[in-house]
């Protein structure tokens, strides 16, 4: 199906009609491990990449490959990888093209399971990350040397809320053929950063895409938007003998399958050896919520925006974090990279302090008090006192958590019975 096609049609019909034989319009669970081969023939074909089909289910699926037409076509690329989790996509996304004594250049404002990935285990591995401003996209370009092989961002970052500059920073990469790779958990349908220049986009599914709070999974979505031939000594990993796979070269070695190089050596050497796949069941439960994503992210920004507003007039809250409400140059950042609505992420800051965060946390009734977010359901945590308890006072205030701060994860309820939970907790600080 053609891409041209509007987000609410493509999540329910990229990548799957009807089932040929049995005619069934839902997508089956193929809870397989392997494939019958029409003959040695067919077989020796698949191997060879001469043609793609399905091999054993740590590599493809059919089920999962509907769901990875499906994310590929909602951002407009080219191909996608479907994997355990979130983290194994971030971890798959740099590996893929990253080597021991490679680096890559991120930006500081990270989920923090993907700063302890990039500043520990990448580390350990032997790929160094090397951490800078997201304000200035020229600090990006200040850090790259002979052997950085990319950049990585998140489009909308918590606790900040700052939108990332993904125009600017993919331009800078592009001039020395490095790919930009956002992480757009948090802004699926709002933002589709290939279009604003990234190269590959990941995504944990386990929050907005699948919604439902039932199912850890990540894709990984090749923008087929970026040259990898032409970065040359640059991209090493795709424009080198790869002994793995009797010396293919990926750049060459794709082009009668499409702009898909990236993708097609993460699926067949990375899956392949560390066998971080989806299960089958989970792709069937992102597809279910996949869905209704468009119209879910419509009600969660419209839910956030009002939440914002009520927050900014209540007492003993100092300060509400949001971009819609941020100064002029970073509400016209969140404007120029975000398209219909501000996410449903949002902070604020209680006068009284860490007693006041953990106090209203305790008095929420409705809304959830987990280590989540992007769940139909609304969702609070006091950052200070659990998901950044470990960092000094020091290194919680440059992440942009106070001691008063409390994350809202706003879900698709009615508004009015978010507010009335938000109003009796604040009663109670
Ligand atoms: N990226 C972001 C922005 C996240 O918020 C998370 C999890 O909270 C992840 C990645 C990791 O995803 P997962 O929990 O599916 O491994």
């Amino acid at each position: 199906m053609s891409d041209s096609k509007n987000p609410e049609t493509i999540v329910l019909h990229a990548g799957w009609r009807s089932d040929p034989t049995t005619g069934s319009v839902a997508v089956p669970i193929h809870q397989t491990t392997s494939y019958q081969f029409n003959s040695t023939d067919h077989a020796a074909s698949l191997f060879a990449l001469a043609e793609l089909g399905n091999i054993y289910t740590r590599l493809q699926n059919p089920t999962t490959d509907v769901l990875e037409q499906r994310i590929a076509a909602l951002e407009g690329g080219a191909a996608a990888l479907a994997v355990a989790s979130g983290q194994t996509a971030s971890a798959y996304a740099l590996q893929n093209i990253a080597r021991a004594g490679d680096n890559i250049v991120s930006s500081t404002d990270l989920y923090g399971g993907t700063w302890n990935l990039f500043a520990n285990t990448m580390k350990d591995m032997g790929i160094e990350v090397r951490f800078v401003d997201p304000d200035n996209p020229q600090s990006f370009a200040d850090a790259i040397d002979e052997r950085t092989r990319a950049f990585y961002a998140e489009t909308l970052p918590n606790p900040k809320l700052q939108v990332f500059p993904i125009a600017e920073v993919a331009a800078i990469g592009r001039e020395h053929g490095i790919p930009l790779i956002m992480d757009n958990t948090a802004a699926p349908v709002i933002c589709r950063p290939l279009e604003h220049g990234a190269a590959i986009v990941v995504y944990s599914s386990t929050k907005y895409l699948g919604g439902h709070g039932t199912s850890i999974g990540g894709l990984i979505v090749d923008g087929g938007n970026f040259d990898w031939e032409a970065a040359g000594d640059r991209q090493p990993a795709l424009n080198t003998p790869d002994p793995s796979y009797h010396g293919a070269v990926w750049s060459e070695a794709a082009k009668p399958l499409g702009p898909i190089a990236y993708i097609l050596k993460a699926r067949t050497t990375l899956l392949r050896d560390l066998g971080g796949a989806m299960s089958p069941f989970n792709a069937f439960m992102f597809l279910q919520g996949m869905e209704t994503v468009p119209l879910r992210m419509r009600a969660h920004c419209e839910n956030a925006q009002k939440v914002a507003e009520w927050l900014s007039g209540q007492s003993g809250v100092s300060k509400v974090i949001y971009p819609s409400l941020m100064d002029a140059p970073m509400k016209a950042r969140a404007e120029a990279v975000l398209n219909g609505g501000y996410g449903a992420l949002l902070g604020f800051e209680l006068a009284g302090g860490a007693e006041a965060g953990q106090r209203f946390i305790d008095a929420l009734q409705m809304l959830y008090h987990v280590a989540n977010i992007g769940d139909a359901r609304s969702l609070a945590i006091h950052p200070a006192s659990t998901t950044h308890s470990q960092l000094s006072a020091e290194d919680q205030l440059a992440s942009g958590v106070t001691p008063g701060y409390v994350r809202l994860s706003i879900g698709i309820e009615h508004i009015d019975d978010i507010l009335a939970d938000l109003g009796q907790a604040l009663k109670a600080v």
